[in-house]
């Protein structure tokens, strides 16, 4: 089950944590991009962090997604920003309304939400990005199988892949054996939402 006042809970964590390995981000998209994903996503959600501070009460799931996701639209910049910002927007569709969400319903807007990006990246599963990330996530919501045990599955499995979208497919073979620097970012977002499902 999430909340309104756990997934604000869990969007402060993430920014904590996507600070904390803000240079392991930019190392890695230094490898296989321009260098720059940590520095845009700290960007993003310290934005995000300053936000949530200053409105602890929010009128439900989709309000408080819609505001995220405008701020991260405006804010991260790159490939990332548009698509974690549609990631959020969808969000704010399927919990519009809602204080609450569990179960399939759950399940169904992280369906929606990797279908977002998705749509917006161009992007399927397979291609060595968030993509690889999000998709096994909610087909675990779906399965109810372990949640971070799929991701650590997911994020050693892209490690392994040749990246095919996005500027690191410049890179080609070069990025095998390379973490994704976007994977590894929706893996710590994923991660703190995680820890706040009851
Ligand atoms: P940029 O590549 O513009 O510098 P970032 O460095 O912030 O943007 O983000 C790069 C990350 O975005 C990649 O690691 C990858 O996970 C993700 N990404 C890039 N292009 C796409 C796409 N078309 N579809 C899905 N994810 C993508
Ligand atoms: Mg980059
Ligand atoms: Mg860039």
């Amino acid at each position: 089950k999430l909340s309104t006042e756990e997934f604000r809970k869990a969007l402060l964590k993430a920014a904590a944590e996507l600070e904390q390995h803000k240079d392991e981000l930019t190392d890695l998209d230094r490898e296989i991009g321009d260098g720059d994903h940590g520095i845009n996503m700290s960007r993003g959600f310290q934005a995000v962090q300053k936000e949530l501070e200053a409105q602890e009460e929010y009128e439900d799931l989709g309000a408080l997604s819609k505001q995220v996701g405008m701020t991260l639209i405006k804010t991260v910049g790159g490939a990332s920003g548009p698509l974690y910002g549609t990631a959020f927007v969808k969000f704010a569709g399927a919990f519009k309304g809602k204080t609450e969400v569990e179960g399939q319903e759950l399940a169904a807007a992280f369906k929606e939400a990797t279908d977002g990006i998705k749509m917006r990246g161009k992007s399927e599963f397979g291609q060595k990005t968030m993509v690889d990330i999000w998709t096994p996530f909610y087909e675990a919501l779906e399965q109810e199988s372990d949640l971070n045990a799929t991701l650590d599955q997911a994020l050693a499995d892209t490690k392994e892949r040749v990246a095919t979208k996005g500027r690191a497919s410049y890179f080609g073979d070069a990025t095998v054996g390379v973490q994704d620097p976007g994977a590894l970012s929706s893996s710590l977002l994923l991660r703190s939402i995680v820890e706040v499902l009851s």
